[in-house]
């Protein structure tokens, strides 16, 4: 979750620009959930099984201006676009905050933590679908994702992926993202972990595509062990006084790695809480 600046306004973002640089799991509370029918039609069914909110009578028309921004705002990746309208973000966060939803910025989702704004995480989604395209596979694999939040990302990862494990290290957050997440779960195969993200979780691993929204002075050696053979790996790291979006691939060669623009997201901390 970013908490901050614009992201870039091109999309796709290439790779063009970047410059090249050179675990047991943690105990804890597991919530494995099976999948039970197509990941994209749980969704759907979800959509049509909304009741109004307190948004406007058809928050599928919002997601759907919003989609639209992103998309003029240079966003081309389809599965990525798609999932953005078919996730409901004004379920994930306060309803206070509900009329905010489908604007793009980022928002509080308790304890001192926010979900990304939605061109952010577009942005990072497209990112991992980009190294996915080139390895001939239309979805993101096997994902991790690093810092469930309210489970709001982890809903568009289960709309583009086989199978996605999610770490939170705040046992409230963690606790909301299976509550906000109850009405996707039977379609997917998800698992929610509460533990300490930065240890990976080794019983799922290889991913395909690993995903952070925190970040940390440098990337756990943990992820980078985890990362199966043609992965591609999308989080914050502190550089100098900021962070920068880092993205490792998983290359024949070895692990490349290439530092994108300046980002914003909360810390990346050990432990749990
Ligand atoms: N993707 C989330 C954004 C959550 S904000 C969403 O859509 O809501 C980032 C999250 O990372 C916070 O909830 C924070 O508690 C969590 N986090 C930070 N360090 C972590 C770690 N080591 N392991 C797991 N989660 C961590």
């Amino acid at each position: 979750m970013s908490r901050s600046p614009a992201p870039p306004a091109r999309f796709p973002l290439g790779l063009d620009r970047m410059q090249p640089r050179g675990a047991a799991p943690k105990p804890g509370t597991d919530t494995l959930l099976r999948p039970q029918r197509p990941l994209q039609q749980a969704a759907v069914d979800q959509s049509r099984q909304s009741a109004p909110s307190g948004l406007g009578l058809d928050s599928a028309a919002v997601r759907h201006r919003m989609v639209q921004r992103l998309r003029d705002g240079g966003l081309r990746c389809e599965p990525v676009l798609q999932a953005l309208a078919a996730v409901e973000r004004h379920r994930f966060v306060d309803s206070a905050l509900a009329p905010q939803a489908y604007e793009d910025t980022s928002l509080p989702i308790g304890l001192s933590q926010t979900i990304s704004k939605p061109s952010v995480v577009g942005w990072m989604l497209a990112l991992l679908f980009d190294s996915a395209s080139a390895q001939g596979r239309g979805h993101l694999g096997r994902v991790l994702e690093i810092g469930t939040g309210c489970g709001y990302q982890a809903a568009l990862l289960m709309q583009v992926s086989r199978s996605l494990v999610s770490i939170e290290r705040l046992q409230p957050l963690h606790e909301k993202a299976a509550a906000n997440l109850a009405d996707l779960r039977r379609g997917s195969d998800l698992r929610l972990v509460f533990g300490d993200g930065m240890l990976g979780h080794a019983p799922r691993a290889p991913y395909d595509s690993i995903i952070a929204a925190a970040g940390g002075e440098q990337l756990p050696a943990a992820w980078l062990s985890q990362l199966a053979p043609g992965g591609r790996l999308v989080a914050p790291v502190q550089r100098g006084g900021g962070q920068r979006l880092v993205v490792v691939d998983h290359a024949p060669q070895g692990l490349v790695s290439h530092e994108l623009e300046a980002v914003q997201f909360v810390p990346l901390k050990s432990g749990v809480a």
